[in-house]
């Protein structure tokens, strides 16, 4: 992913103090040494929009549209999100985070959206560090009225994290949503903002505030389904870059999929997962999802439906799983690639399995593997997966914890079930 460099056929990375220091084939050094014979060593994938704390209603949404998982979610006081403690927190965060971990996933921009108190906070905050994954917090309001604590000042508790500081591997910015204050604080802070452009009508209010200053290149826009053209104008403008989740949206219904209109603005692209309550996290099926869809629109067009696509090769769905991701979640100078100078954030995936050899094209190869070909993770040059296995991880406490955290979640929401546009569908 490093275009100087190149797609070495053998070659060895160089990892120092956590950092990478040469990419070079027959590097000799006096160092511990990963035998990477027979698979492909590349950079860990950036997932650059997951909301991890809703880890424990797994698959809750398959068959959701958008509006259920809105009116479930968020609307009223028995949605589930306002039923979330901060061991719920806690769990979801620890455990989506040692998921991501486990499908080679390095990265992460976590959209908390649970901070209903301090202590909901600090409780993600804890899981994502004990996990050991590098990890941008976009710090979040909750939705409407439901923060139980009178007297948290949301968003202004962001100042208390800034002070505090957040851990080595863990960095801070704003989300969710287009605010004018948001976008305001985080100019007062100098943090990036992720916010969720769903759909036309927020991709016009922020045209409304370029004006004042409060776009440009420290934004990030997730989703951007159906935009006009004058607000991609303006995010090409501005320098921002966009997140896509392929499958939750195409899931949700929510729209034709960012990917062509942003490479028409050279915006930077990488690839988001959103929610396991909705589809998966596995990357490889996020890049095959991406592949598919937009070589699909093709077709389409040329058969009278929809807007014209321009095919995107293997290696550029892999380019935007990793390096576009890392654009998207303002960390380029530290990961999306295996650069020296960067930091060893490396996944070693097995190719001499029945899924990936022969050889013949490394990122077509990528493409036809799954979760069970990352055999080795290092996040900031630490091994956190070997031989298939997380390294110091209790698997079963973590899904005991989960399991006891979804009955809790569902008893105390009583556990919203009929899927109202969905039924439609039959
Ligand atoms: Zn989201």
């Amino acid at each position: 992913m490093d275009p100087d460099i190149g797609e070495l056929e053998t070659g060895d990375v160089l990892i120092e103090d956590g950092r990478i220091v040469a990419v070079e084939p027959n590097l000799h050094a006096d160092a511990e040494v990963l035998d990477c014979s027979g698979r492909i060593v590349m950079p860990g994938f950036v997932n650059s929009h997951h909301h991890m704390f809703q880890t424990a209603l797994r698959s809750y949404w398959s068959d959701a549209l958008e509006i259920d998982y809105f009116l479930q979610s968020r609307a009223g006081d028995q949605a589930l999100f306002h039923k979330y403690t901060p061991e719920d927190v806690y769990w979801g965060e620890f455990g989506g985070a040692l998921e991501n971990l486990a499908a080679g996933t390095t990265t992460v921009v976590d959209t908390s959206q649970c901070s209903y108190t301090p202590e909901h906070t600090d409780a993600a905050l804890d899981g994502i560090r004990r996990s050991g994954i590098r990890c941008m917090f976009s710090f979040s309001p909750v939705f409407g009225e439901f923060e139980p604590d009178p007297s948290y000042a949301h968003p202004e508790d962001i100042r208390r994290l800034v002070e505090h500081g957040s851990g080595p591997l863990v960095g801070l910015a704003l989300g969710y949503h287009v605010d004018d204050d948001l976008f305001r604080l985080s100019r007062d802070l100098e943090l990036p903002v992720f916010a969720h452009v769903n759909d036309v009508h927020m991709g016009r209010f922020l045209e409304d505030f370029e004006p004042e200053g409060l776009l440009g290149p420290w934004l990030t826009y997730i989703h951007c389904l159906g935009l006009d053209e004058s607000t991609w104008d303006l995010i090409g403008r501005t320098g921002a870059k966009v997140s896509v989740s392929c499958i939750a949206e195409q899931t949700l219904g929510m729209g034709r999929l960012a990917l062509q209109p942003a490479l028409d603005h050279e915006v930077p692209v990488g690839f988001g997962t959103d929610a396991v309550s909705i589809h998966t996290v596995d990357f490889f099926s996020q890049m095959r999802a991406a592949y598919t869809l937009q070589r699909g629109g093709m077709a389409n067009h040329a058969q009278g439906g929809g807007a014209e696509v321009r095919p995107v090769s293997t290696r550029d769905v892999l380019r935007m799983a990793t390096l576009g991701g890392a654009q998207a979640a303002h960390l380029d100078h530290l990961v999306g690639s295996l650069t020296p100078g960067k930091r060893g954030d490396v996944i070693v995936l097995n190719a001499q399995a029945l899924n990936a050899g022969p050889v013949n094209h490394a990122p077509g190869a990528v493409l036809q593997m799954d979760t069970s070909n990352v055999e080795t993770v290092l996040v900031d040059g630490r091994v956190v997966k070997r031989d298939g296995r997380l390294v110091g991880v209790d698997l079963d406490a973590v899904l005991d914890a989960l399991s006891r955290s979804a009955d809790g979640l569902l008893r105390r929401s009583g556990a919203p079930s009929i899927l109202l546009t969905s039924c439609r569908l039959g």
